[in-house]
C-alpha cells in the first residue's frame, strides 16, 4: 500500500552525485508488499504506473523504487489491448494509477492473475486539503533529508515502452546504475542546478519527460511545476505568472522549459491568437529564462527561426531515444546548429556505420554510453541483434556528420526513401516543404513504385486562414504542380514529391510524432 503523510514533514535527501530529491512534502508511509522472485540478485516486482504528471506519480515511483521494486510507467493513451499486452509483457504484478484510470484497469487487472489494483489517495496538504493545482502544489515544497534513493546496481528500475514506430512496443530496460548515469549526465550538460525550476508538461511513460524534465531536475535539486496536461494557454500564463503587469502577487520564475516540435508550434499558433498586451508580456516572460530546449523528432527551421524572433531564445535540440535516453546535444555555451542535433554527450562513444552506404559517411549510427539499456524486456535474441560485436547500439537511425555536429537524416526503415537510384531523407525534404507559405505540417513518406521502387509521398496540412481560405473559393490550397513549381530552384528535381494529399490534421502520437509506419499503411490501405 501507498499512503501519504502530512502532518509530520518527510524529509528526502538533497545532494547529488549519488541522491535524487524529493521535495514534495508527503511520505510514503507503507510499503508495496510483493512476494520476491526466487533466484539470483533478481529484479525486483514490476509496479505499473498510470497518472497525469501530478505528485501522485512521483510518490509512486519513489515508494517502488525505495522498496526495490522496478515501476513501468504506462502511456495514458494505451487502449485495453495496448495496456493488456504491457501488463503481460512485464509481467506486473501491481498498479498503482490514481482515480480517473480506475475503470479501464479493473478491467486489465482482472484478466492479469494475481495482478492488484492500488488507486492513489489524492495528495493533501497540510489542512487536508487535495492539491489540484500547480499553485498550491508549490506550497508543499520544502527541503527535505531522510528518505534519500541511491541509484546503483545493475537491478532494472525501469521499464519504458517503445512508442512502436517501427513495431510492436518493446519494453526497455534501464538499470539504477544506467539512470543514475543518465541523471548525471543530463544535468551536467545543461548546467541543472537547484536555482532552476522546471515548467513539466510531457508525458511521464517517455524519456523526455520522464528522465530529462523530472528525475534529472530532481538530482540536481532542482523544482519542477507540474502540468497534469499541456495547453498552449496553461504554459503562457505559467511564464507570465513570474512578471504579472497588474498587482497579482508573482510566482516564482520559470528557468527551464523543454518540449517537442509540435509544443513549440502550438505555442506559436497559440500566441498569434492573443491581445497585443498580452503578446508582449508572453514574449518579455519567456525571454527571462534561462534554457529552452527541444527534441524527441527533428524540428523544423521555420519554427526554430520563429521562436527565436519571438523569444530570443535559439532552442537547444538534442537527440535521444528510449534505449539509452540521450545520446547527443547541441551545446549549453557555443554553437547550436540548425538542422543538427549535436555532439555525444561526455562519456558517449559514436561511429557512423556505412557499409551498407552508396555514400562515404553516410550511415547508421551506433552508439555506446554508460547510460546504455540493459536489454529489451525478456528478448534475448532481439537484444543481441542491436548491438554490434564491439558492443555498440545499432540507433537504426541514418545520420552523416559535418565538424562533429550530427546530422540526422530519419529512420532508416521509414524515412530513408529509395526513389530510382537515390536515397532520400524525409525530414530534409520536410523541412524544405515546411517553407512553403500553404504547409503549416508536413510528413513525407516513400509508398511502393513498380517502375522506381518507391514513390515520394507528401501528407500536408495547410494553415488555419489558408485552409478557409480554400474552402472558401472551392480552390485546392495547394496543387503538385504549384508544389513543383515553388520548389524548382530550392531541390533538385527527384527530390520533389509525386503524390500529394492535403489533410485537417496530422496523425501524432502523445509525443507530438507520426507514426509513418501507421501513416503509409492508411496511405496504402486507402489506394489499393
Ligand atoms: P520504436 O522504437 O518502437 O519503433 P521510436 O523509435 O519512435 O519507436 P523512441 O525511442 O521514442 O521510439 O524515439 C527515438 C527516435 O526518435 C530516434 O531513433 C529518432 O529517430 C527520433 N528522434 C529523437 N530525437 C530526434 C531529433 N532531435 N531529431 C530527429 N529525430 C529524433
Ligand atoms: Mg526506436
Amino acid at each position: 500500500l501507498i499512503d501519504y503523510m502530512t502532518e509530520t514533514p518527510s524529509f528526502f535527501s538533497v545532494s547529488p552525485p549519488d541522491v535524487l530529491n524529493f521535495r514534495y512534502r508527503l511520505n510514503i508511509v507503507s510499503i508495496v508488499v510483493v512476494e520476491a522472485e526466487a533466484g539470483k540478485k533478481a529484479d525486483g516486482p514490476r509496479i505499473g504506473i498510470m497518472a497525469k504528471p501530478c505528485a501522485e506519480f512521483v510518490a509512486a515511483m519513489w515508494a517502488a523504487w525505495l522498496n526495490g521494486a522496478v515501476a513501468v510507467p504506462l502511456a495514458l493513451s494505451y487502449p485495453e489491448a495496448e495496456l493488456m499486452h504491457v501488463m503481460t509483457d512485464a509481467d506486473i504484478s501491481v498498479v498503482v494509477a490514481t482515480e480517473e484510470y480506475r475503470e479501464i484497469l479493473e478491467k486489465v487487472v482482472e484478466k492479469s492473475p494475481g495482478a492488484k489494483l492500488y488507486i492513489l489517495p489524492p495528495v493533501v496538504n497540510t489542512h487536508g486539503n487535495e492539491i489540484t493545482d500547480t499553485q498550491s502544489l508549490d506550497k508543499l515544497l520544502v527541503e527535505v533529508k531522510n528518505r534519500s534513493l541511491t541509484l546503483s546496481g545493475e537491478e532494472a528500475a525501469l521499464i519504458i515502452y517503445t512508442s512502436g514506430t517501427t513495431g510492436r512496443p518493446k519494453g526497455v530496460v534501464h538499470t539504477q546504475a544506467g539512470l543514475g548515469a543518465q541523471v548525471r549526465m543530463l544535468s551536467e550538460a545543461w548546467g541543472y542546478t537547484a536555482d532552476d525550476r522546471f515548467l513539466h508538461c510531457l508525458p511521464l511513460h517517455h524519456v523526455h519527460g520522464l528522465i530529462n524534465s523530472l528525475l534529472a531536475p530532481l538530482y540536481a535539486g532542482a523544482t519542477i511545476d507540474l502540468l497534469p496536461k499541456f495547453s498552449t494557454s496553461g504554459v503562457w500564463q505559467r511564464w507570465r505568472s513570474s512578471y504579472p503587469v497588474s498587482g497579482e502577487v508573482a510566482a516564482t520564475p520559470i528557468t527551464v522549459f523543454t518540449g517537442v516540435p509540435t509544443i513549440y508550434v502550438r505555442l506559436l499558433q497559440g500566441y498569434e491568437t492573443m491581445d497585443a498586451e498580452t503578446q508582449k508580456a508572453s514574449a518579455d516572460a519567456a525571454r527571462q529564462l534561462r534554457l529552452m530546449m527541444c527534441g524527441s523528432s527533428a524540428l523544423p527551421q521555420p519554427v526554430m527561426d520563429q521562436w527565436e524572433s519571438l523569444t530570443g531564445h535559439r532552442l537547444l535540440e538534442r537527440y535521444g531515444m528510449t534505449e539509452f535516453g540521450m545520446g547527443l546535444t547541441n551545446p549549453l555555451h557555443g554553437e547550436r546548429r540548425p538542422g543538427f542535433v549535436g555532439k555525444p554527450f561526455p562519456g558517449i562513444e559514436i561511429r557512423v556505420d556505412d557499409s551498407d552506404s552508396d555514400v562515404k559517411g553516410v550511415g547508421e549510427l551506433l552508439m555506446k554510453s554508460p547510460s546504455m539499456f540493459r536489454e529489451y524486456w525478456r528478448q534475448p535474441k532481439v537484444t543481441a541483434d542491436n548491438f554490434t560485436e564491439d558492443g555498440y547500439f545499432r540507433t537504426g537511425d541514418t545520420v552523416t556528420i559535418e565538424d562533429g555536429y550530427v546530422k540526422i537524416l530519419g529512420r532508416t526503415s521509414v524515412d530513408i526513401i529509395k526513389v530510382g537510384g537515390f536515397k532520400l531523407s524525409a525530414l530534409e525534404i520536410e523541412a524544405v516543404l515546411l517553407e512553403h507559405p500553404a504547409i503549416a505540417e508536413c510528413a513525407v513518406l516513400g509508398l511502393p513504385d513498380k517502375d522506381y521502387g518507391e514513390l515520394m509521398c507528401v501528407v500536408i496540412v495547410p494553415p488555419e486562414a489558408k485552409a478557409a481560405e480554400a474552402a472558401a473559393t472551392s480552390e485546392p490550397v495547394l496543387t503538385l504542380k504549384e508544389l513543383h513549381k515553388w520548389g524548382a530552384d530550392k531541390m533538385a528535381p527527384y527530390k520533389l514529391p509525386q503524390k500529394l494529399l492535403i489533410w485537417e490534421s496530422m496523425p501524432r502520437n502523445a509525443m507530438g510524432k507520426v507514426n509513418k509506419k501507421e501513416l503509409k499503411k492508411t496511405l496504402l490501405e486507402s489506394t489499393s
